[in-house]
């Protein structure tokens, strides 16, 4: 496993200390002690030093600690490498294992210690509950419910009537599923549009009862105005993406569903990064995209409407949509980076990717770095609060007070 164990409560000293609930200020020269599982303590280093007098030091210099990286969006399965989703679907279960093995790995020694799967097959519990320690939490939706030959249908979450609403419900929780996901809208499956609708207001409506019937939340792929508006009348918890798209497919905005989204406290996973890496790819001549202009105006408009969220107060969680198209598991710096370009001030993106994150997906004592909470903690380098490329240089991750090994993916 990608751990190596740590002896006893130790007492860690960093430059620069975010808690994760941004009411915190961040603090300089910080010590914070871990113990067993958990932290113990955290304050100014010096003090600290005295009331912990008898731990070893971990002194990680001038570094900034965070607590660990929330990642709500992810498919572990999925290979982010450009393969088409037909494709990696269509894999065997021991090569999804083995992918979302290494991805897993890979986010985690971004500084990822927990994540929620947005969609994959139904065998993914499995996986994931065979695992050791070692690896970052999991919180997995199985197949998301989607209609015929819609958006993502290959991992088996196809439904129309309300019975087979019930049934596609039925298997995921059967199966170990932690959180539902829709796909509102068609996307980037062959053969599906993503700005329209794949369900009616009451097949929209039913689902979310259902979900919410199993005590768990409910987030929908919505790429369009109208089906922003939809999954929030059907009292939806999150959504994915700030594309807003029009009935034509043009990327676009609209102030009032903007304004019902902050007003109804609807989650917000802004995936603004999505197209980040293929645009530099392409620009370096490795991918080839007729749609280049196309691809580069989605992200453009996704940033803005990220902002405009934003100032209007509505709750953003970080999310990359790793493992889809080009999206490689490990960079998760894009989005924070991303992010922060739209208008997130640093301890602000930190509780957007920590605490704030952690308490949607239900994590318990997970996300600050605070007395009794879980020791996730990603140490980066150089000082966070001056410079946004600290997010580049991730330097040690502690999972459940433990140092992962970070050569596990090299
Ligand atoms: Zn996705």
């Amino acid at each position: 496993m990608a751990e190596t164990g740590m002896a006893g409560p130790v007492l860690l000293r960093v430059g620069q200390m975010f808690d994760g609930d941004c009411a915190v200020a961040p603090l300089a020269d910080a010590g914070i002690v871990v113990g067993g599982r958990r932290i113990l303590d955290r304050g100014p280093f010096d003090g600290m030093r005295d009331r912990w007098r008898d731990l070893p030091v971990v002194d990680h210099g001038d570094a900034t600690a965070i607590p660990g990286l929330v990642d709500c969006h992810v498919h572990l399965t999925m290979p982010g490498d450009s393969t088409l989703f037909e494709d990696a679907a269509a894999r065997s279960a021991a090569d999804r294992f083995a992918q979302a093995q290494r991805n897993a790995l890979t986010h985690l020694c971004a500084g990822v210690t927990s994540m929620r799967d947005v969609g994959s097959h139904r065998d993914l519990p499995r996986w994931r509950d065979g695992l050791d320690q070692g690896m970052p939490r999991m919180v997995l939706c199985c197949a998301p419910l989607t209609a015929p030959r819609g958006h993502m249908y290959l991992w088996g979450g196809e439904c129309s009537d309300l019975a087979s609403i019930e049934e596609a419900m039925r298997r995921n929780v059967e199966a170990g599923s932690d959180a539902v996901k829709i796909a509102a809208t068609g996307g980037s499956t062959r053969g599906t549009v993503p700005q329209k609708s794949a369900f009616t207001q009451e097949q929209l409506d039913a689902i979310v009862r259902a979900g919410h019937r199993y005590g768990q939340r409910v987030t929908a792929h919505a790429m369009s105005i109208r089906s922003l508006d939809m999954c929030m009348a059907a009292g939806i918890d999150g959504v994915e993406h700030v594309s807003f798209l029009e009935e034509d497919g043009a990327p676009s905005y609209s102030q009032a569903t903007g304004e019902a989204l902050a007003r109804s406290g609807t989650v917000v996973c802004a995936t603004i990064s999505t197209r980040s890496r293929s645009i530099e790819l392409i620009e370096k001549g490795e991918l080839v995209d007729p749609a280049f202009e196309a691809r580069k105006a989605r992200a453009r408009s996704d940033l803005e409407n990220a902002r405009r969220l934003h100032e209007l107060g509505a709750r953003i969680v970080v999310g990359t949509d790793a493992g889809f198209g080009s999206i490689a598991f490990g960079e998760i710096h894009r989005e924070m980076t991303g992010l922060h370009a739209a208008g997130f001030g640093i301890a602000d993106l930190v509780h957007a990717g920590t605490f704030d994150a952690a308490r949607y997906l239900d994590l318990d004592k997970v996300g600050r770095l605070a007395p009794g909470w879980a020791a996730d903690i990603a140490i980066l380098g150089g000082r966070l609060s001056e410079d946004i490329s600290c997010f580049t240089r991730v330097k040690a991750v502690y999972k459940a007070g433990v140092a992962v090994d970070m050569r596990a993916t090299s």
